[in-house]
């Protein structure tokens, strides 16, 4: 028997009342919660962890994020998504080797567990063969997480990776069920009325498994593929549409009526252009959300950022539509609350766990996140808990993290992580996409090009500082 103790932090059981329990212990036994409470006894060998000062609160979920790209961590920092498909899917995202695909992994599913991240979708659409697949999962299997992988190659058409033979043969030899590796099948319905995207919907429910698939992404997917598939038949609860943000009432309707619920990636939609971040849309739908971090070759893997940009999209949307009515809000509808719910709950619906994870209640999977920094001015005070994880917490706060009852970080330090090894793989893979592509093809696909940008003409006279005589000047032309 293996046992960790949670001692004295201030509990966001996340259950479905909500309840926050001050002082609380949380006991991991096994690989499940086995009592929250006041002073429980720690069983004989017990890691005791003292959480005075801290906030214990479940995993978080992330329910989108494309994990090989993490071998790329911020190259694409000032892309649009046109930048992003033609680097990936037209011209570069091909040269990626089985290795690579390892290496990305690795380190994407350390920084998740570093970020109290405990489950993460690895939506893993660079498998051009199984053999990257099985690199995805080795890597996968290497570390000590969570995770759900959903199996796409963006280098062909659904239907023709999911009829292949070996991608079958792939399903029996690594998909066992159980819940530390989870199976969706990942692809997008471009609204193509022929509709060729059907063969691998039928692979897909022959299989029994989830579709994860980007939504309302503009310019790229739209109306017609969610009524394609409603059409058809194959929208299910299980239905994991990601970003759906730029979609008319009818297809928000659809998603509604059939169960599905919306993966948000804030930071993604607001940089990359998917369209507007669409919670007041599900809200006004009464849509499930979950949150996700997309990609690593924009922003990093933590949910404490998707949790505050999701808060400030929602509320400056609802302010700048209320100025335009001459309007002021002076209630919010989202609240830090909510946000929390779904970067943990709304994770655990999303993927069909939340019997197993998503909160802490006894007899559940122990996937417990310790936010604690003694060495932080802002951990304190703790007054308002869900508004502190949501616009205070940053990953350095992640003092502690278990995931399956196993201790992952402990007092601020991955456990068993073997950074220099995967920081020497992940070198290999840039070496080499470096040598493959050309040094100035790499630097020019990391420097977009920036438009003109004219400035007004200014009906006021300039002033300016003038350096000789030190004094501000007037009338400067
Ligand atoms: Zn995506």
């Amino acid at each position: 028997m293996s046992a960790v103790l949670f001692r004295n932090g201030l509990v966001l059981t996340m259950d479905d009342s909500h309840n926050v329990m001050p002082g609380a212990d949380v006991l991991v036994v096994d690989d499940r919660i086995a009592e929250i409470g006041v002073g429980l006894t720690a069983p004989p060998g017990a890691v005791e962890i003292d959480a005075t000062g801290g906030i214990v609160m479940p995993g978080m979920i992330d329910t989108h994020r494309h994990m090989w790209q993490t071998a790329m961590r911020g190259y694409g920092a000032d892309w649009t998504l046109t930048q992003y498909f033609v680097w990936y899917y037209l011209e570069s995202g091909k040269h990626f080797r089985p290795e690579d695909i390892h290496a990305g992994n690795v380190l994407a599913a350390w920084e998740a567990l570093d970020a109290g991240v405990t489950t993460t979708v690895d939506w893993s659409h660079g498998l051009q063969t199984t053999q990257h697949a099985d690199a995805a999962v080795d890597a996968l299997e290497s570390v000590p997480g969570r995770f759900v992988l959903a199996y796409g190659n963006i280098q062909q058409g659904p239907w023709e990776w999911s009829a292949a033979p070996e991608f079958r043969d792939f399903v029996n030899r690594r998909i066992r069920g159980g819940d530390m590796l989870g199976f969706q099948m990942a692809f997008d319905v471009t609204g193509d009325p022929t509709f060729p995207e059907k063969a691998a919907f039928e692979v897909a429910r022959d299989l029994g498994v989830p579709v994860t698939t980007h939504a309302g992404v503009w310019g790229a997917t739209n109306d017609d593929g969610i009524r394609l598939m409603h059409e058809h038949g194959f929208m299910t609860p299980q239905t994991v549409y990601v970003h759906a943000a730029t979609l008319t009432h009818d297809s928000y309707h659809r998603i509604a009526a059939t169960g599905g619920s919306v993966s948000v990636s804030t930071e993604s939609e607001q940089s990359a252009g998917q369209g507007y971040p669409p919670t007041w849309q599900l809200r006004d739908h009464g849509i499930p959300v979950s949150l996700s971090m997309d990609t690593s070759v924009w922003w990093s893997g933590d949910l404490f950022s998707a949790m505050r940009t999701t808060l400030g999209a929602d509320r400056s949307r609802e302010h700048m539509a209320a100025h335009e009515r001459a309007e002021t809000v002076t209630q919010l509808h989202l609240r830090a609350e909510q946000v929390v719910d779904w970067a943990t709950r709304g994770g655990s619906r999303a993927l069909g766990l939340d019997d197993r994870i998503g909160s802490l209640e006894p007899g559940k999977k122990a996937d417990v996140v310790l936010l604690k920094n003694d060495n932080s001015p802002v951990m304190f005070p703790i007054l308002n808990p869900y508004g502190h994880v949501a616009f205070q917490a940053q990953r350095a706060d992640v003092h502690s993290v278990v995931v399956n009852g196993r201790l992952v970080k402990h007092e601020h330090r991955l456990v068993g992580a073997d950074l220099p090894k995967i920081r020497a793989d992940v070198e290999r893979t840039v070496e080499y996409l470096i040598a493959t592509m050309g040094p100035d093809a790499w630097a020019k696909g990391m420097n977009p090009d920036i438009p003109e940008t004219k400035v007004m003409d200014n009906p006021y006279t300039y002033t300016e500082w003038d350096a000789g005589s030190a004094q501000w000047k007037h009338g400067a032309s």
